[in-house]
């Protein structure tokens, strides 16, 4: 199965600069603005101490508001591990600084009562600005770091020039077929044939855009449930479910033609066939891929552009 999708889109995350890029003037403003919003608030209070009622009314009270307000350094503190993404940083930072803000004025307020107009509306509302902008900076976080999953599953599980499944996810896949009560597997492996005097011949960017060719030939015409993918090199390899070589054969055979019938960047090119069915209590992928790979070996021998088969007793046919 090939991926239609564009290969390797640039994720979410990368459409921001990268780790380091938050200028470091931004970076101190934004902490220095926060601090001084703090200081000064701590400042204005020790000026009017003296006007205002009696000390710790309610110590219960003081001590879960200052946790609230050490849980806001907390979160500070986690925010600056995101100075790789300034606007989201920003934002978050703006929304700490404001709840920080509010969270400082409870406390003083537990401490010492704070004039009824701040410690009520003034709070709340510097709570609820400060909340709303840390919502829009968790919003787009979890917006990049889904980006930056999906930029990773594509990294681990597709082979880069050709869109197609790399090794590690075929053989993830194949052990899954392989296990016991699993689809079960046929295994198609195939290698271009003479591929290096396609480089030599026409350079190595047609040689790319060959094996990207091959890639969408091969696998425009797959029965569903198959999947195409790229071993290495000019070496690619379709699983099929179930463990019917004679199946096997025939879809090789079938894109063994297309391919030959088709055109590349390097005008015709044609490729050699092994394939290899699951055998009878066999669970191991590398037992199958050798095997598959011994297939291949009999198709070249027997001069390329064919389809060989090994059964499960090691019998061999061209
Ligand atoms: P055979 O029919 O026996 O398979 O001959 P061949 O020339 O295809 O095989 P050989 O192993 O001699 O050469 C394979 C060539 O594939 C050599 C290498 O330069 C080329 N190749 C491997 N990976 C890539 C790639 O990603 N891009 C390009 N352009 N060439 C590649
Ligand atoms: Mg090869
Ligand atoms: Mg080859």
């Amino acid at each position: 199965m090939i991926c239609q999708r564009p290969l390797f889109p640039i994720s979410p995350l990368f459409d921001e600069p990268r780790r380091g890029a938050l200028p470091r003037t931004l970076r101190w403003t934004l902490l220095g603005l926060v601090s001084l919003g703090q200081l000064a608030t701590l400042a204005w209070y020790l000026y009017t101490l003296p006007l205002l009622g009696k000390p710790f009314p309610s110590p219960l009270s003081a001590l879960a508001e200052s946790g609230i307000y050490l849980m806001g350094m907390m979160l500070l503190k986690a925010v600056q591990q995101l100075n790789f993404l300034p606007y989201t940083y920003s934002l978050l930072m703006v929304g700490l600084g404001f709840s920080l803000e509010a969270s400082l004025i409870d406390v003083l307020d537990e401490v010492l009562a704070m004039p009824f107009w701040l410690s009520t509306a003034g709070a709340s509302w510097l709570r609820m600005l400060g909340l709303f902008l840390l919502a829009l900076g968790l919003l787009r976080l979890a917006r990049q770091l889904r980006g930056q999953m999906n930029r990773l599953h594509e990294l681990a599980t597709l082979d880069e020039l050709t869109g197609l499944s790399n090794r590690r996810h075929l053989q993830t896949l194949a052990q899954r077929w392989l296990q016991p009560g699993g689809r079960g597997l046929t295994l198609v492996m195939f290698d271009i044939d003479y591929f290096k005097q396609v480089n030599d011949r026409f350079g190595h960017s047609v040689g790319d855009r060959t094996l990207q060719d091959v890639a969408r030939l091969v696998g425009a015409g797959l029965p569903p449930g198959a999947v195409l993918g790229r071993l290495g090199g000019e070496e690619f390899a379709i699983l099929l479910p179930g463990r019917d070589a004679d199946w096997g054969r025939q879809v090789a055979e079938a894109r063994r033609l297309a391919l030959a019938a088709g055109t590349t960047a390097a005008g015709s090119v044609t490729a050699s066939f092994g394939v290899a069915s699951q055998g009878p209590g066999e669970t191991a992928f590398d037992a199958l891929l050798h095997r598959a790979d011994e297939a291949l070996y009999d198709a070249k021998s027997a001069g390329r552009n064919c389809v060989c088969v090994v059964e499960p007793l090691s019998l061999r046919s061209c």
